[in-house]
């Protein structure tokens, strides 16, 4: 996307989450993209007359696609750009949202006050020992609270635990330095992968090329539960922790 310049902008369907603004539209017509990101669960496309705020809620996908392709039900917003591909964003329950900002958009209240991002350096195990002191509460729910660190998700909450060697119900308080250093370059390697493979296919997910994600094929724990461990080959165990499945190995894991 970056480089490119977006030539037209158009809102087929405006009751997405919130209301889409319509001034959008001559804003970033003509707008060149400087570059594509993402905060939390906001996907960033900053271009020189301001920044596009997509958020795909729970069943929103995007495709880039020729710009001559039919719509189908649900195709929402096409961002058509300079290259004659459309960024086409199809959400059948419309609980994504588009949103555009001429701010900063790390200013932007609904990013302003997020947690730091786990592949960021500012997140680190200096910054996982201070959160973890006085909270008694169990590590994995610890790090799914999105207040503390944003996006490590059930998943990726249990393999990088397993990866940490670190028992999902310890209490947060009690892990050391040398742990929470172990545990925040896990939760990075966890997502590094993941982010490498194309993420994790459970129900629907598709990239932005139509295919699955491919991380479910690697997991070591996650929805493994009775099959053998594939460091030390005894059984994966499963307990439910704040109304999700957390699966270990209490073999490797103290
Ligand atoms: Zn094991």
């Amino acid at each position: 996307m970056a480089g490119r310049r977006i030539e037209r902008l158009l809102i087929h369907e405006r009751r997405l989450r919130w209301p889409v603004d319509l001034g959008m539209v001559a804003a970033v017509a003509g707008a060149a993209i400087r570059h594509a990101g993402r905060r939390a669960k906001y996907l960033l496309l900053e271009t020189d007359a301001g920044t596009l705020i997509l958020h795909l809620g729970m069943s929103g996908s995007l495709r880039v696609l020729p710009v001559a392709t039919p719509r189908i039900t649900h195709d929402h917003v096409d961002i058509e750009l300079d290259s004659g591909q459309t960024l086409r964003f199809n959400d059948p329950r419309r609980f994504g949202s588009l949103l555009f900002t001429a701010g900063d958009p790390a200013q932007h209240p609904l990013l302003k006050s997020l947690a730091p991002e786990p592949l960021e350096d500012e997140f680190d195990g200096e910054y996982l020992w201070k959160i973890t002191r006085r909270r008694a509460v169990a590590i994995k729910q610890l790090i799914m609270n999105s207040r503390l660190v944003v996006g490590v998700g059930n998943i990726y909450a249990s393999e990088a635990l397993f990866r940490a060697r670190v028992r999902p119900r310890r209490q947060a308080r009690k892990l050391t330095r040398a742990e929470c250093t172990k545990l925040a370059r896990a939760i990075k390697a966890t997502l590094a992968m993941a982010v490498k493979v194309g993420g994790t296919t459970l129900r629907d997910y598709v990239g932005v090329d139509g295919n699955p994600g491919y991380f479910r094929q690697k997991l070591y724990v996650y929805e493994r539960a009775d099959e053998a461990c594939r460091v030390c080959g005894k059984p994966v165990k499963q307990f439910t922790q704040g109304g999700r499945s957390t699966y270990w190995c209490a073999n490797c894991q103290k």
